[in-house]
């Protein structure tokens, strides 16, 4: 056991998988279901507990997604297991319950630009709509989350004004949702932004567990989880092998990577109830089926004490 990094850190964080919605969503060629199963219960075994597996989206406009049901009801479910999944609408809540969902998504941008290009609605019409998922998802026992997109900087807009994310996450408390996360879309957070965040939320909103879902656009995604963790938050969305991406910065990297956050916390002394090996086999199965190498680090290198035998390294300077 070694030293903990901060003793204001947490001494363990959750962290849900998203890379078999957020990522996958991204990727034109469809990943058969089998495939998508094996993969989520293959994360399972490797201990990862909380999942946004897969999106209950209009199968005509992600035509990815359109085995979600399929995908639910093939994961091995335990008791201490939550399967989230993303719903954009009613007919996609109604078809998560339908499929047994553990948690549902929903979802708006902060900024009325993102939202309007994204759903097609104003943040306001948004809004309607959250009240709507609340009455559908109340009293089935489901999770509700609320994700907020863009919450750290629009693409269109720059700035969200703080003002706006604290008037939305607080319509969502009002509504009794279980959880808010704040949607780093396009990779835009810094940390600056996540401690002026954060802070404005918690002081608003004490109870209100929140969750940070980064995207390494800019090669600062664990460097906001740093933040965060000297925020004391404990809930963490990344990537298997570090797979999404920024539909407005081609080739991007996608979101945080799930082993290299593992190994992050690893290293910091922070239990996350995953075995880093079996989920980096995960993540080299992951890139199998993509076929083209991934973003994940940790997934090429190995954790920093693989010892690598002298003889068959060739010698560096620099
Ligand atoms: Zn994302």
């Amino acid at each position: 056991m070694q030293e903990t990094h901060s003793t204001n850190f947490p001494k363990a964080v959750r962290i849900t998988e998203v890379g078999l919605r957020d990522g996958l969503q991204m990727e034109s060629a469809f990943v058969p279901t089998a495939t998508k199963i094996r993969l989520l219960n293959a994360l399972i075994d490797a201990g990862v507990r909380h999942f946004e597996a897969s999106s209950f989206v209009s199968p005509r406009a992600v035509p990815q997604m359109r085995d979600a049901a399929e995908v639910l009801a093939g994961i091995t479910r335990r008791a201490d297991v939550t399967l989230g999944v993303l719903a954009p609408n009613r007919r996609g809540i109604e078809r998560a319950l339908e499929a047994q969902a553990d948690e549902i998504v929903v979802f708006l941008s902060a900024s009325e630009s993102h939202n309007q290009k994204n759903l097609n609605r104003s943040v306001a019409e948004s809004l309607q709509d959250m009240r709507d998922a609340a009455s559908l998802v109340r009293g089935t026992g489901v999770k509700l989350k609320g994700a907020i997109a863009v919450a750290f900087g629009c693409p269109f807009e720059g700035n969200v004004p703080l003002a706006q994310i604290e008037a939305i996450a607080t319509q969502f408390a009002e509504l009794g949702f279980d959880a808010i996360t704040l949607g780093d879309t396009t990779g835009m957070a810094t940390p600056a932004l996540v401690r002026s965040t954060v802070q404005r939320l918690r002081a608003r909103l004490p109870q209100m567990p929140l969750a940070l879902h980064f995207h390494n656009t800019r090669g600062i995604g664990l460097v906001n989880v740093m933040e965060g963790l000297a925020l004391g938050i404990t809930d963490y969305e990344s990537s298997l092998a570090g797979i999404g991406g920024c539909p407005f910065a081609p080739g991007a990297s996608g979101n945080i990577c799930t082993e290299d956050t593992v190994n992050l916390m690893n290293e910091l002394g922070i239990a996350t109830g995953i075995d880093l090996a079996r989920l980096t086999a995960v993540a080299l199965d992951l890139e199998q089926v993509l076929g083209r190498t991934l973003p994940g680090q940790v997934m090429r290198a190995g954790p920093r004490l693989r010892v690598h035998s002298l003889a068959s390294q060739a010698a560096a300077v620099g």
